[in-house]
């Protein structure tokens, strides 16, 4: 079973155009999180403001 305790949200901002996503990744040992996300629309692979948020 899955705990939310691993699992974190966050919220992940194009810095480029501005586009919001809002996913659920794993969190790792070194306290990144894993998503998944390659990314945006834009073709914006890097420049990214991720904010963690609550469940
Ligand atoms: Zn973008």
């Amino acid at each position: 079973m899955l705990l939310h305790k691993d699992r974190q949200k966050v919220m992940i901002r194009c810095n480029l155009c501005g586009e919001k996503y809002t996913l659920v990744g794993k969190k790792g040992r070194a306290g990144q999180v894993e998503t998944g996300f390659k990314q945006c629309l834009c073709n914006n692979e890097r420049d990214f403001e991720i904010q963690e948020i609550d469940f």
